[in-house]
């Protein structure tokens, strides 16, 4: 079960991995750039590639796979759910979908008591965005149309959510984007005090910024937010697209940062159908009420299968207790880590981690590229930034085995003078 050695991952890569990447570069969009391997099959915490070398697969699709590959629930629950009715449509509705509404109603606003929230269900964590833009909009109507995001922040690539995206490399070749948006610094008080006013629909917040490299609001922020947006009339929603379901020990990140704060909007994707698409929009108050009849649509979204493999996801998490597991491995695996030599801190929680390098290493997308070599896929979302995201089934010989390589990585990169 041990990866393969560097070597034999190194000789791979020039066979099979290179004639289905030269069929890609001919027929795929260029929009990521030249993908690191191609994948044909996963196992838990591992994957294999095309030319049969292994993995552990510390990024589990950014967020998404939190059962690892291959989950028998999910492959159970998807199985029976397709083979019994697999699309409808929302002229229709299934038990799959009213029973995955009802349980999103309790994971991402438990202190109100049942019945709170409604869902809006979606494909993918900018569409479960789009929604919310719509929402903040109908809130706002024509009196209210600013909307406030955090400086650095990501909430996806269609053109709503790109408007509340912060990367001018991302937002300037799309201009001009949908208007009123307004970008503030991150877990700044005083600025957001200084913004809002009785013309603002809405603050978007990602209690963890994850393609920032893993930024954690500071404590107080979701506090301070929610008594202003109150005061002001303006609806405060949470992008826990990355964060929720689990990824950082708790249901939703900011039940463990705020306990305290109700959000209006909730947005959900990554890891709620553990590999298969699906978003989701869950509101609370006036905010659930909003979106009306003709007013928003999607064909695919709450698909019962869809909704069959985040129930199955949802039932497993609850069932094998792996909240605490999350919590209880990402600790332990963030102090080891922490007090590597070449490594400045390790950020977030739980499975969601920034692993801070020094200079000395050289780009942190090039340790990931050492690091794939040796058998370990992580990502590099900022230069100086590794960024963790494993399956919450990952075993402790895995995180270990991860530990150990890094250490081997950094120490030859910082004996080489790699920068
Ligand atoms: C990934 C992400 C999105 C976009 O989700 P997609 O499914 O890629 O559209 C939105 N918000 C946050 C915080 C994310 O991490």
């Amino acid at each position: 079960m041990t990866p393969s050695s560097a070597d034999t991952a190194a000789s791979h890569e020039a066979s099979v991995n290179q004639e289905w990447l030269q069929r890609y570069a001919n027929t795929v969009m260029n929009t990521f750039g030249t993908p690191g391997r191609v994948l044909v099959r996963g196992q838990g915490a591992h994957v294999w590639d095309a030319d049969g070398a292994e993995y552990i697969d510390l990024l589990a699709g950014i967020a998404v796979n939190c059962l690892g590959h291959a989950h028998p629930a999910i492959v159970a629950a998807v199985t029976e759910q397709i083979s019994t009715l697999g699309h409808i449509s929302n002229f229709f509705t299934s038990p799959a979908q009213v029973r995955l509404a009802e349980e999103l109603d309790g994971l991402a606003f438990p202190a109100a008591g049942p019945g709170v929230s409604k869902a809006f269900l979606a494909n993918s964590g900018t569409e479960a965005n789009e929604a919310a833009f719509k929402i903040a909009r109908l809130h706002g109507g024509a009196g209210r149309p600013r909307i406030l995001a955090l400086e650095n922040a990501f909430h996806g690539r269609t053109m709503g959510a790109l408007a509340l995206t912060h990367k001018e490399a991302y937002r300037s070749p799309f201009e001009p984007l949908p208007g009123g948006v307004e970008f503030i610094p991150a877990g700044d008080v005083e600025a957001l005090r200084t913004v809002l006013g009785p013309d603002v629909a809405a603050l978007i917040v990602e209690p963890i910024q994850g393609e920032a490299g893993v930024q954690e609001l500071p404590a107080g922020y979701l506090e301070a937010a929610r008594e202003l947006t109150s005061a002001a009339g303006a609806l405060l929603m949470i992008d826990e697209v990355q964060t929720g379901m689990g990824r950082t020990g708790a249901w939703m990140a900011h039940h463990a940062l705020a306990p305290d704060v109700t959000p209006d909007v909730v947005t959900l994707a990554k890891g709620l159908g553990g590999g298969v698409p699906i978003g989701a929009t869950i509101a609370t108050g006036r905010a659930a009420e909003l979106l009306g009849p003709g007013q928003h649509g999607t064909t695919f979204g709450g698909n019962p299968v869809a909704a069959a493999a985040a129930l199955a996801v949802i039932d497993t998490i609850r069932e094998q207790g792996l909240l605490q597991r999350v919590s209880t491995l990402g600790d332990r695996w963030a102090a080891a880590l922490g007090a590597l030599e070449g490594v400045t801190e390790v950020r977030g929680r739980g499975l969601l981690r920034g692993i801070g390098l020094i200079d000395g290493v050289g780009p942190a997308s090039q340790v990931a590229d050492d690091l794939a070599r040796r058998g370990f896929i992580v990502n590099a979302p900022r230069p100086d930034t590794l960024r963790l995201a494993p399956p919450f089934v990952l075993s402790d010989a895995d995180a270990d085995a991860f530990t150990t390589t890094l250490t081997e990585v950094l120490i030859s990169r910082l004996r080489d003078g790699s920068s």
